[in-house]
């Protein structure tokens, strides 16, 4: 009999007429033979509500209990849907994350997968029953307290899972058709890409596409899972994310990132060590650094930059500060009103003039480029933040649209 992990996110068991939805096309599943675990996330924005009402209680820190609280979005949704199922006529069983065995290291809100001992997920199977499991939370076996996976973790808890039970298939439900070639809220004219890649959906999604947490297309590609990214709300296929595609385009999708921030150490003296004695420190506080540029000028100084995720600047920021001082340079600078934008691709290993075209789609526009990284599937550029949308028309124009104009 095969077997299905779905998950649904937040939108998709908003309400209770949503969850009862949900709990018809389980049921549905089920009775026509497959064996079914349901990944839940918690109901609507109540994560975000939750964030809120802790900071309304104390402004202090408090990880493990910021944990304790926000595991309980997810298992009132397993409970709520649970029931639901059950009102079909078919056995259910919710179980939280700990119950489930989702075992994970010891850190609060960023928790990390270590194992999954499922036995009593496999149990309910054997006895028929759809098991329901909380997103999002486990269990560390070393300090035996609850923990979270970070935002948007019930995408992991799903895959990881499905690997665990060796599933056919993760279903990840959500409220959009499935991946785009672009944020469809800014191009019109995007498309539902019908197969994408692990590797590309794992640049797709570092370069700022949300629909599936990054974390997750890890899982999928180290356990080989393939993920079915679909609509909650009707049941055309979405997007198969797996490890080849038929298809190669040069170009799948265009991605961007407003959430970024840009930081620039200037009059660097050029001496070894000072590119560690700045980033060291930031790694250890746990700031995730995404490009880094370095100029050597003629006066034997250099500007290093950086760019980190705006959520993080304020933790950044007086770590570059102090860091400026003590190795003595020249000045800092933070430009937060910037934005990524990316063209993520497989074919673009075989096709060298795409960078080269999508500077000039770019300066065709009128944009300057601050920054560029890249990898052997995906060119980003650090533009002004104000100029992304248009940025991301262009490139869709460019690339997706047109079929894939490459420079010679
Ligand atoms: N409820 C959590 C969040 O909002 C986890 C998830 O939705 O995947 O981040
Ligand atoms: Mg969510």
């Amino acid at each position: 009999m095969p077997l299905v992990v779905q998950k649904y996110g937040g939108t998709s068991v908003g309400d209770a007429s949503r969850i009862r939805n949900v709990a018809r096309r389980v049921a549905e599943r089920k009775r026509s033979g497959d064996r079914v675990v349901v990944i839940v996330s918690a109901m609507g924005r109540t994560t975000d509500d939750l964030i809120r009402l802790s900071r309304e209680v104390s402004d202090q820190h408090h990880p493990r209990e910021l944990d304790m609280l926000l595991t309980a979005g997810e298992r009132i949704s397993m409970a709520l849907l649970a029931m639901a199922i059950r009102d079909e006529g078919v056995e259910a069983m919710s179980l939280t994350g700990s119950q489930a065995g989702i075992l994970t290291d010891t850190s609060h809100g960023q928790a990390k997968i270590r194992d999954i001992k499922a036995f009593r997920v496999e149990e309910g199977l054997e006895a028929g029953k759809v098991v329901i499991v909380a997103g999002f939370q486990g269990v560390s076996p070393d300090t035996h307290e609850i923990t979270t996976l970070g935002r948007g973790g019930s995408d992991a808890t799903a895959v990881a899972m499905a690997a665990a039970l060796h599933a056919d298939v993760c279903e990840i439900y959500t409220d959009v058709d499935g991946v785009f070639t672009a944020d469809p809220r800014i191009v019109p004219g995007a498309r539902k890409i019908d197969e994408i890649t692990f590797e590309e959906m794992l640049e797709y999604a570092s370069a700022g596409a949300r629909v599936l947490m990054g974390r997750s297309v890890e899982f999928g590609m180290r356990f080989n899972v393939p993920i079915h990214v679909r609509s909650s709300f009707h049941d055309e296929p979405g997007t198969w994310v797996k490890e080849a595609t038929m298809e190669q385009p040069i170009v799948s999708g265009v991605a961007h990132d407003t959430s970024t921030a840009k930081v620039t150490v200037r009059g660097v003296p050029d001496t070894p060590g000072v590119a560690a004695s700045l980033f060291t420190p930031l790694a250890v506080e746990g700031v995730m650094v995404d490009m880094i540029v370095q100029n050597v000028s003629s006066e034997g100084a250099t500007d290093i930059s950086f760019t980190v995720p705006l959520e993080l600047l304020d933790v950044a920021r007086p770590i570059a500060e102090a860091t400026a001082r003590a190795i003595g340079a020249a000045g800092l600078d933070v430009d937060d009103q910037v934005g990524r934008v990316s063209i993520v691709g497989s074919g673009m290993r075989a096709h060298p003039g795409v960078a080269a075209t999508m500077f000039s789609v770019l300066a065709d526009a009128g944009i300057n480029i601050a920054m560029i990284s890249t990898s052997p599937i995906r060119v980003s550029c650090v533009i002004a933040a104000s100029q992304v949308d248009e940025a991301v028309r262009r490139l869709h124009d460019a690339f997706i649209t047109a079929e894939q104009v490459v420079a010679p």
